[in-house]
This record gives structure tokens, C-alpha cells and sequence, in this order.
């Protein structure tokens, strides 16, 4: 059972500061590209962020949330099963941990290959307790063909959406990228709403574009982006590197 957060405390302040910062954001960049808000789903990043963080973000009316590694994730989702959250997965991931990842995740972000596909549909629509509903998944775009930090080339999207749609068990929602390492983010996510164009021209349903993080969400908000990934700008600086994590996993 999960602790009420004490929403007087001087975290949840900084939170709900931080939210209110970005939700302001999300507003006046909306405006600016003549789009409804509503059309804009935030996703809080919460990675290496404690449970109880989660606790409040919740109380604050925070649904979506994401996560990038599932050892992490998965005791914070059993810890955190009687709140009304939806988790994203939006990290790598080997096709050995799909099983574990189907069980508390709503979308994986990151589907970057045909073998992590077939992981995901097989574990997906196997005795995992996820009951009728499918999972959904993005292909992960590589913008620059560079997919050493993940991301499929734009040139392999195609076939890999056909794939995914064939699936039991998997829905094709979309499309994931994030931002070239200096890379003009304009430019990076103009690319990545015309491949979100051609995918919907094969797979109509399939309109999620999730881009934007703390430092470029104005230039996703301004390229179509549906959902946005923001982690420090909401919770505060990230804690250092080894918080929190196993290092056996790293
Ligand atoms: C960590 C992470 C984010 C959030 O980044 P911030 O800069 O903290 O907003 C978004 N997307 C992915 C894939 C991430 O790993």
C-alpha cells in the first residue's frame, strides 16, 4: 500500500512548481502553433526519480508517466499499483525483459526492431494478466541513421510498422524520436512528422508522435508532436548517476 504524500512538504512544492512551469510552457507553445493544448499529452519522465515523487505527481493529477529501464520500473509500478497511472516505456530494451515490461506498461516508446517486436506480441498476448488490452507501440526513429542510442533508420520504419501490425497482442500507435545530439530540433522533428505522414497513409490509426523533452518540447509542440517526454524540467535536477540503480544492469 502507497503512502499519501504530504503535499505541504517542500518537494512537493518544488514539484508542483516545476509542473506548473512546464503545463505554462505547453500552453504558450500551443498557441504560438495555432493547436488545442488537449492535443498534447505530457508524459512526466521519472527515471531514477524516487516512488514517492510518483506520489505526488499523482495527487497533482499526473497520469502518464515514463520510465527507461525496466528494473527500475517494475518494483516502482508493483510499489505504485493502486494509482491511476499509465507507464511508458521509453528506454532500449532487450527482447528478454519484453515479458516483464508487458506487465505494467501501456506503451513502449521504443520498438526499434523486428525481433523486439516479435518479443513484445508473443509476450504480450501470452499469460501475462494484461488482460484484452493490446499494447501499444512507437517505432523508434532514428533521425540521423545513427542508432547507437536507438531508433530504427528511417528507411526500415515501413516494413517494421507492418510487422508490429501484424502482431496479436500490439497495436502500431506511432512514431518516437528524440533529438540528434546537436541537431537543429526544428528540422529533427519536421523529419519526423513526415515519416509520422507517410505511416498514418498505411496505418491510419497509427497518429502518436512523441517527442520533445525538457530543453526542445516548444520545437516538438511546433512540429506535431502528440506527446512529450519531460523529466528534469518538471522534477528538478536528475539525481546523480548511480542513484537508485543496479549496477549489475548499467
Ligand atoms: C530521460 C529521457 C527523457 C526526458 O529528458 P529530460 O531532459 O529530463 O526532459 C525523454 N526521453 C527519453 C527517451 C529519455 O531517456
Amino acid at each position: 500500500m502507497f503512502q499519501a504524500p504530504d503535499l505541504d512538504g517542500a518537494r512537493a512544492q518544488e514539484i508542483a512548481r516545476g509542473l506548473a512551469q512546464v503545463q505554462s510552457r505547453i500552453t504558450t507553445a500551443c498557441a504560438a502553433a495555432g493547436r488545442a493544448p488537449e492535443e498534447v499529452t505530457l508524459i512526466v519522465v521519472t527515471k531514477t526519480y524516487p516512488a514517492s515523487d510518483l506520489g505526488v505527481l499523482s495527487s497533482l493529477g499526473v497520469r502518464d508517466v515514463g520510465e527507461n529501464r525496466d528494473q527500475e520500473a517494475g518494483p516502482k509500478a508493483d510499489q505504485l499499483s493502486d494509482l491511476d497511472l499509465r507507464w511508458h516505456f521509453i528506454g532500449q530494451l532487450q527482447t528478454n525483459k519484453a515479458k516483464s515490461v508487458v506487465r505494467y506498461a501501456s506503451v513502449v516508446h521504443s520498438v526499434d526492431r523486428t525481433s523486439l517486436a516479435v518479443a513484445l506480441g508473443k509476450a504480450a498476448s501470452g499469460t501475462s494478466g494484461r488482460g484484452p488490452a493490446a499494447l501499444d507501440c512507437l517505432i523508434q526513429v532514428s533521425l540521423d541513421g545513427d542508432t547507437s542510442r536507438g531508433g530504427a533508420p528511417i528507411g526500415e520504419v515501413w516494413n517494421l510498422g507492418d510487422l508490429i501490425a501484424a502482431q496479436d497482442g500490439l497495436r502500431l500507435a506511432g512514431v518516437m524520436a528524440v533529438a540528434p545530439l546537436g541537431a537543429d530540433p526544428n528540422g529533427a522533428f519536421a523529419t519526423l512528422h513526415e515519416v509520422s505522414a507517410r505511416l498514418q497513409a498505411l496505418h491510419p490509426g497509427a497518429d502518436v508522435i512523441s517527442a520533445g523533452m525538457s530543453g526542445d518540447l516548444e520545437s516538438a509542440i511546433g512540429q506535431g508532436a502528440t506527446h512529450l517526454r519531460v523529466g528534469g524540467a518538471v522534477l528538478g535536477q536528475r539525481p546523480p548517476l548511480g542513484y537508485g540503480r543496479n549496477a549489475e544492469t548499467e
